[in-house]
């Protein structure tokens, strides 16, 4: 297969909007509650809080704080399987300014240089190839400098 015809293909679909152009970032796509205003990320059917149907998509913040981590030092279960090249590799749950925390990849794999609190920002990121040699992007959070 030749390198044009690669297409990028988010690992789950609904969850983010991939970057369109050279400036755009991407984003990760939420909903709210209607009723309730409860925030969710993924997006789902219906509210877990009220049980309301009628959610709107929302587009998350590509910024957080983080608010808690660990570093894991197995290969990642599947869809993550075979090629999982991040061992170890860090997750958080990035507290996002719209008050929803949530469960992500980080870029950093080293405890010494995460730090509750800190500012991150999101990265759609490839992470794999499926079995046409498409890249499956995640998204992932990146300490801020
Ligand atoms: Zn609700």
């Amino acid at each position: 297969m030749v390198d044009s015809a690669k297409k990028q293909l988010p690992i789950k679909e609904g969850m983010m909007k991939l970057p369109q152009s050279p400036s755009d970032k991407g984003s990760l796509i939420g909903c709210k509650c209607r009723k309730c205003g409860q925030l969710f990320f993924v997006k789902r059917e219906m509210c877990e809080n009220c049980q309301s149907q009628d959610l709107e998509e929302i587009t998350l913040s590509g910024t957080g704080k983080l608010y808690a981590f660990s570093i894991m030092y197995y290969p990642a279960p599947p869809p993550y399987k075979p090629s999982n090249p991040f061992v170890p590799f860090g997750i958080g749950w990035v507290e996002l300014p719209e008050g929803l925390v949530v469960y992500s990849l980080l870029t950093e794999n080293d405890a010494s240089k995460l730090k509750v609190g800190m500012k991150l920002e999101l990265i759609l990121s490839k992470f794999t190839e499926d079995k046409d040699g498409n890249d499956v992007i995640v998204p992932m959070f990146k300490p801020v400098k």
